[in-house]
């Protein structure tokens, strides 16, 4: 039978093989006053011990988001995709893909900017502007779940997601998937992470073909462990703001330097790191 439901609460694809890991349950989440997820505001006990939410950030891009969305759809599990604006102008039609096979969809602003560093109308532009344009290519609606690029947030940005009734997600075990250049660590730091923290919200990026290449054999590895995957939906859609243009490119520094779209975003990662080690640093 074919419901509609809006939370099915397991995977009951007649394509699924027997095993398959699929998704032990689903949690609703509320947006409204834009809670925190993931560490370290967020409630640690939102999971239950060995429960996980699978998260990408930074797509999508063709190959390597559809390399992760065959693996996903192999264990007829789910997981949560974070896109970036400029991705998706470049890319609409992988939106759809991700969106039909029933993940979740959040944003991560246009350009991958350090939030923290961001005026209340660059936060607006950024903000809203990807969720319109994701929204636009989604046949489902987007969840109002926001991660921040390289974990750097600011009182005036949380006020903004506050205001908006949009959630605001951290991560609990990063993959650290940017400074690999195989699938073999990403999968064991991941696998470490989870047995000294027993549950949480897995943060990797799918632009990454070393992050592609590991997530079939981490999701046996799931498995194995005896891990249950999680997936988060949203209780209410997100209100859209019309018209909300992309936020200006500013002139690049060196108008002969030409950077792989992959490479800018894998600096971007290289910068997470150092951004959230500092800011763990200061707390
Ligand atoms: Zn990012």
């Amino acid at each position: 039978m074919v419901a509609l439901s809006l939370c099915p609460p397991v995977i009951a694809d007649e394509a699924c093989p027997a095993g398959a890991l699929g998704v032990s349950r689903t949690i609703e989440v509320d947006p409204k006053d834009g809670p925190w997820f993931g560490e370290p505001h967020g409630d640690r006990n939102f999971l239950a011990p060995g429960e996980v939410v699978l998260t990408f950030d930074d797509g999508p891009s063709p190959a390597d988001t559809r390399e992760i969305l065959a693996a996903l759809a192999k264990q007829c599990t789910k997981a949560t995709f974070f896109m970036v604006g400029e991705m998706v102008a470049a890319h609409p039609e992988v939106v759809k893909e991700v969106a039909a096979q029933g993940h979740t969809i959040g944003t991560h602003t246009w350009s991958h900017p350090n939030v923290a560093r961001l005026t209340l109308p660059e936060i607006t532009h950024e903000v809203e502007a990807t969720i319109n344009i994701v929204q636009k290519n989604s046949p489902e609606p987007v969840a109002p779940f926001f991660r921040y690029p390289y974990l750097s947030s600011s009182k005036l940005a949380e006020d903004y997601f506050k205001s908006r009734n949009i959630a605001q997600f951290a991560v609990d075990i990063d993959s650290s998937d940017w400074r690999m250049r195989s699938s073999g660590p990403v999968i064991s730091r991941v696998m470490a992470g989870l047995k000294a923290r027993g549950r949480g919200i897995i943060l990797m990026h799918d632009i990454h073909k070393w992050t592609a290449d590991a997530v079939p054999q981490l999701l046996l590895k799931l498995k194995e462990g005896g891990y249950k995957v999680v997936q988060l939906k949203a209780k209410a859609p997100v209100q859209l703001i019309a018209d909300v243009t992309p936020p200006v490119k500013a002139a690049p520094k060196y108008a002969s330097r030409k950077r792989s779209t992959l490479r800018r975003y894998s600096s971007h990662s290289k910068r997470s790191a150092q951004l959230s080690r500092r800011s763990s640093e200061i707390r």
